[in-house]
């Protein structure tokens, strides 16, 4: 581990950690390094190299393109900085003024009160309604049970908490809990990735699948297409339940959902090969064989969540941004309605 404590930095076994999960090792690691210390770390995913695994901090994942492997081939269990030191304001009048224009804004943004209330999910609707929420692996734009999956029905029926990034009044982040356990989202990437696109509409599946990601330290948006793109292989015939230890990978089966994440994660028997991507597991069954690959993105990258043929402006954005597939920098190819 890199451990940085004010000026020092040093290099220090993982010992014990290494092979915990994501919340296992952040207990553990705040409770040898005190509760001010904060980590950024790989789950058992980034630890054997999954090309999909993330880099996490508390609800946080720095998720797609793999930097979690990179971690892990180093043999870096986490970063762990502690300082005693404040930050320093330029002006803190200017910076108090920005602020309270900025609070304002958002208070008086409908958007931004919807996020706030039914999270990122609250824009399931509208692209289920625009034909472009992918759909048995991007087969279709429109999922039949998505009026179950709004965020009206997650805050009904599973979320308890909500949950914002330090010091943010939006608080689009939820958590659901379930008897004693506490857990995370999901947000709409997840919903699509593991939900509708692997046809599967039971939330709590959703909730759990989520978990399982968080907890091996993989990206839920390039492990939910996977699935999705195995489920599809499997509904062609090119993969039986003997290719995959034995799971019927049926569409809708939320067994099938966990079980295969839950090796993808530990890298076990056929996960190993699955948490490859839909790119590797493509050039073995090719598009003349009738198959869509349309879960797959440049640079190995899963693409990210809106079918291509439902919304004019979806095609070409995010697969041709500098980063694979990122939804944060892109270019727009045609400028015609609001971003949704
Ligand atoms: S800063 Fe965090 S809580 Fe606030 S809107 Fe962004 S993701 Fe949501």
């Amino acid at each position: 581990m890199l451990v940085i404590d004010d000026d020092r930095v040093s290099l220090e076994p993982a010992g014990d950690h290494w092979g915990q999960t994501i919340s296992h090792a952040e207990r553990a690691l705040r409770a040898r390094y005190g509760p001010n210390a904060e980590a950024l770390l790989i789950g058992p995913a980034g630890e054997w190299g999954a090309p999909m695994a993330g880099v996490f901090n508390r609800e946080r994942t720095a998720g797609r393109g793999g930097a979690g492997a990179v971690l892990g081939s180093k043999n870096l269990k986490a970063i762990v900085a502690r300082g005693s030191g404040g930050v320093h304001i330029y002006d803190p009048e200017g910076y108090a003024e920005g602020l309270k224009l900025a609070l304002r804004a958002l208070r008086m943004s409908s958007p931004i009160e919807r996020l706030g209330k039914h999270g990122s999910a609250n824009i399931l609707e509208l692209i289920n309604v625009a034909g472009a929420l992918p759909t048995r692996n991007f087969q279709a734009g429109q999922f039949e049970e998505a009026d179950e999956l709004t965020g009206e029905q997650w805050r009904a029926a599973v979320w308890a908490q909500d949950l914002a990034c330090w010091g943010c009044p939006i608080h689009c982040s939820k958590l659901a809990k379930r008897g004693d356990w506490t857990l995370d989202g999901p947000d709409y990437e997840t919903i699509y990735a593991v939900g509708t696109s692997c046809g599967v509409d039971d939330k709590w599946a959703i909730v759990e699948a989520n978990h399982i990601c968080d907890e091996y330290g993989f990206d839920t948006i390039s492990a939910g297409n996977t699935v999705g793109f195995v489920m599809e292989l499997y509904q062609r015939g090119y993969v039986t339940a003997a290719d995959l230890d034995g799971v019927e990978a049926t569409w809708g089966s939320a067994h099938a959902l966990l079980t295969l994440l839950r090796k993808m994660g530990a890298g076990e028997g056929v996960g190993r090969q699955l948490a490859m991507g839909t790119r590797a597991l493509s050039r073995q069954y090719p598009r003349q064989r009738g198959l869509r690959d349309a879960g797959q993105g440049p640079g190995d990258a899963r693409l990210p969540p809106q079918r291509g043929e439902g919304g004019s402006r979806w095609p070409t954005p995010s697969p041709s941004a500098a980063r694979a597939t990122c939804t944060a920098r892109r270019w727009w190819s045609c400028s015609a309605g609001p971003t949704p």
